[in-house]
């Protein structure tokens, strides 16, 4: 891959769901926590037991299931946070929009709902709302599986899992990792084919023809008894049929922009348990691996009480210079994973030490974190009670 390659996937990447803009609604406002003072709160990380030369991670989770991916991707020079500037006729758009359902040229996915505020998290499961600020539990993490695509695997940056690309989209099932039509798109582990074809009757998002071409994968190994489920939307063709098994790296289909999407890329998703309902996701930068010599980061935000403050920005100072942000979930939609219980996660994050910040209506929270090679790293930031 050359750089004007990565430059031009990375300039569609963060092009496309501005270009789209219809039936997008904006944010009129965020109810916010009380004030409260800011306290650093625990960190927790994972021990450094792996060389650097690993690529797999030693955090192998406790039941069966073996690593399948190599990664042995390497990471673009460019990553997409630096291309996420909406363009100045972005305020004129969303002035023009009707809060109706897109007719025309929709985006990546577009749902009927309005989404822009950051609802009271999560409302589901009382039992989230008050988490003990105890360090995160790490012993049983996954990023067992490859990179979906045989070419760009660079997920979208201002629509990362839960993030609503700046207040314009619901927040986001998976990831969106844009690719030139035809490339294609491989298991990311073994499995078998749950389902390769259109989702007109049967759905997996929340209308028909939301994911086009989709393929979803079972996966053979399970975690923590839970069956997990991988899906590939918006394809231009399939490759494989239902009931087919499939190893990692098998091609499952082609990138396409079938489906409620504009543009050429790869919707993936994990999904955990039931592969139709589309609450079931969770994030998958939890899942597969980062590239060589990178780490991934889980986190909370939360307040006093350990309450999940939703919709707020996150800042990552690292020690490649290069500034990244992601956001916390926005909704209860876009469910943490069980033994985390996280409301962001980034990625193909540099070794080294991470200063993860973020201004909060109770002030400023921050902590250093070590990012491991091949491992998951978490943090907690939280407010003072
Ligand atoms: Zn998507």
């Amino acid at each position: 891959m050359n750089w004007s390659t990565i430059n031009n996937r990375t300039f569609l990447s963060a092009l496309l769901p501005l270009l789209i803009m219809l039936g997008l609604l904006l944010g009129s406002g965020c109810s916010r926590p009380p004030q409260l003072a800011a306290v650093p709160a625990q960190i927790a990380r994972n021990e450094a037991s792996a060389t650097p030369t690993v690529l797999l991670p030693t955090a192998v989770p406790s039941h069966t299931a073996t690593p399948t991916a190599t990664a042995s991707q390497t990471p673009a020079s460019t990553e997409t946070q630096t291309a996420v500037a909406p363009p100045p006729t972005l305020t004129a758009y969303a002035t023009m929009i009707p809060t109706t359902e897109p007719t025309a040229t929709p985006g990546p996915e577009v749902e009927p709902t309005p989404q822009s505020t950051p609802s009271a998290w999560p409302t589901v499961n009382p039992a989230w709302l008050v988490r003990p600020p105890a360090e995160l539990d790490l012993s049983r993490t996954h990023l067992w599986f490859a990179r979906p695509v045989d070419g760009n695997n660079n997920p979208s940056a201002p629509y990362r899992f839960g993030m609503t690309y700046n207040q314009q989209l619901s927040p986001h099932r998976g990831v969106d990792i844009a690719n030139d039509l035809g490339t294609p798109v491989v298991a990311v582990g073994a499995g078998t084919v749950f389902y390769a074809d259109e989702d007109i009757e049967t759905l997996f998002g929340p209308k028909p023809d939301f994911y086009g071409r989709v393929v979803v994968v079972e996966m053979a190994d399970k975690w923590e008894g839970h069956t997990i489920y991988t899906l590939y939307g918006h394809l231009e063709s399939v490759s494989v049929t239902a009931g087919q098994p499939v190893n990692a790296g098998d091609v499952v289909g082609m990138v396409g922009n079938s489906g409620v999407a504009l543009g050429p890329h790869l919707h993936f998703e994990v999904r955990q348990d039931d592969p139709h309902s589309y609450e079931s996701v969770r994030n998958p930068e939890l899942w597969y691996q980062p590239y060589a010599g990178r780490g991934v980061l889980a986190g909370r935000l939360i307040d006093g009480n350990g309450v999940f403050l939703p919709g707020m920005r996150v800042n990552l100072d690292c020690s490649d210079g290069t500034p990244r942000t992601v956001e916390t979930y926005w909704d209860q939609y876009t469910a943490p994973d069980d033994i985390l219980v996280e409301n962001f996660v980034i990625s193909d994050l540099p070794m080294g030490t991470c200063r993860v910040w973020a201004e909060t209506p109770g002030g400023l929270v921050q902590q250093s974190i070590e990012i491991l090679p091949g491992e998951l790293s978490g943090v907690v930031l939280q407010l003072r009670p």
